[in-house]
């Protein structure tokens, strides 16, 4: 068990995930990234998104850019969605996944939660409006094979 990891000190409980910088047996890279943690799902995973300006110097304005990144959320802190963290590159974890949450270290961005929520509930919309022609389809099939039927008793 390590007690601090480049200055993050360890959380007070401590867990069972082998995952865990703290608790478990991995070790971390001095590769740290910044972000705010915008998802937060199910087998100790996160996804973290932090901004890239970019100046265009033509229109002397900044160009939003976004990056995103799954990473490990271990057990022992189970970050909530909104928060700023230091994530620190790893093994890989995972197919999806090489980094590992080493600490909270304030309040992250509100408007990435907020554009993430949106993005999802447009998810939400996308995918009821596939699932009714998916039923208008199985519905042609279901009278085709009525039609294989009759043609089936006719030569019959
Ligand atoms: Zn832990």
């Amino acid at each position: 068990m390590k007690t601090e990891i480049f200055g993050f000190k360890a959380p007070g409980n401590t867990c069972q995930d082998k995952k865990c910088p703290f608790h478990g047996e991995i070790n971390v890279k001095k590769e740290l990234l910044k972000g705010t943690v915008i998802r937060k799902d199910v087998n100790h995973s996160a996804t973290i998104s932090w901004f890239n300006p970019h100046f265009l110097p033509k229109y002397e304005r900044f160009e939003s850019r976004k990056s995103k990144l799954r990473v490990h959320n271990p057990a022992c802190l189970d970050v909530p969605v909104g928060a700023a963290v230091v994530v620190a590159k790893t093994r890989p974890l995972s197919k999806t996944k090489h980094h590992i949450i080493l600490g909270i270290v304030g309040k992250g961005k509100k408007e990435m939660v907020a554009e993430e929520t949106a993005q999802t509930a447009r998810q939400m919309k996308s995918k009821k409006s596939k699932d009714e022609p998916e039923e208008h389809h199985t519905a042609k099939e279901h009278h085709s094979t009525k039609e294989h039927h009759a043609t089936k008793g006719e030569s019959a």
